[in-house]
């Protein structure tokens, strides 16, 4: 089934569906499709209005999920607990702090905190080297 905007001489604009398009055509050839608001049967098919997305360009975050006896949720849990035990807490000092250790004004070592996706796609292009870490929910310990 083919989805077309149609269009009638009076400019009203419908959907209609069709097996395919050559179907479409004999039953416009046949006065078989009618405009729903006027009735009339000379319709052709509408140029199709551009889409228009209204969500941003925002990457979406990277999800796992995992109900398998794969190791990835395990795996997590551990990138985790290194980070946060090898690992300052920045928070949202990171970009600021990060760009300070990457240009020698802090000592050498590594943080983690919270940085926008602007900040982080910034960051990158300065040459800094940084990941983004799936945080888990803490466990009940
Ligand atoms: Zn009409």
């Amino acid at each position: 089934m083919i989805l077309f905007d149609l269009k009638c001489t009076s400019e009203h604009v419908f959907e209609a569906w069709f097996p395919d398009s050559a179907s479409f055509e004999k039953q416009v050839k046949a006065k078989a499709v009618q405009c729903p608001v006027c009735g009339d049967t000379k319709v052709k098919k509408a140029p199709m209005a551009p889409r228009i997305s209204t969500k941003s360009e925002e990457k979406p975050t990277t999800v796992v999920s995992d109900d398998s006896d794969s190791k990835a949720m395990e795996l997590l849990r551990e990138l985790r607990d290194h980070v946060e035990s090898n690992c300052d807490y920045v928070g949202s000092e990171f970009p600021e702090e990060a760009r300070k250790i990457h240009y020698g004004e802090s000592e050498k070592r590594g943080i983690y905190g919270e940085a926008s996706a602007e900040d982080a796609k910034e960051m990158v292009e300065e040459g800094l080297e940084i990941g983004q870490l799936p945080w888990l929910p803490r466990r009940n310990s």
